[in-house]
């Protein structure tokens, strides 16, 4: 899913977990509940050659997922900005971040040597990221499929942020 809507979900899941700890490792975890659900992404497939063509070709990806990242954060500071009660944006912030980090740690693993102890721990996080996640070799769903279920589970996180 894009990083924005695992994000907001990430938030939502941390804010509505009365235990801040099991919040935040629920957060992680619903990564994976969302990669499952058949959903519209775009691919950072060039991410795979930075290390050998360099973070100028990288660019327009590395641009998309910023702004993806970015969009994520937006939207949490809109809700705080337009709710009326305490928020504890501190853990909102950190689930959305924990929320979207399996991506992350995929992209660290686009980045490191093929050796040494922490790309081998990036290498099997990775292949159970993806064996998780939906199975892509049968193709997107259509664009209307994919990107409702992904407009379903922000709106679900939203209303639980909000509400
Ligand atoms: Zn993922």
């Amino acid at each position: 899913m894009l990083l924005a809507s695992h994000i907001i979900v990430g938030a939502a899941v941390a804010a509505s977990t009365p235990n801040i700890f099991l919040g935040l490792l629920l957060a992680f975890l619903s990564h994976f509940i969302l990669d499952r659900i058949p959903h519209s992404e775009y691919s950072v497939e060039p991410l795979k050659q930075i290390k050998t063509r360099g973070i100028k070709y990288c660019m327009p990806i590395l641009q998309r997922v910023a702004l993806d990242f970015g969009a994520g954060y937006l939207v949490l500071f809109i809700v705080v900005a337009i709710s009326k009660e305490n928020i504890p944006f501190a853990a909102w912030a950190l689930g959305g971040f924990l929320g979207a980090l399996p991506d992350g740690m995929s992209f660290l693993l686009f980045l490191k040597q093929k050796n040494g102890l922490v790309s081998k721990f990036l290498n099997s996080f990775s292949a159970l990221h993806q064996k998780i996640h939906f199975d892509k070799k049968m193709g997107l769903p259509p664009l209307r499929i994919g990107l409702s279920t992904q407009a379903i589970a922000v709106l679900l996180a939203l209303y639980f942020l909000i509400f």
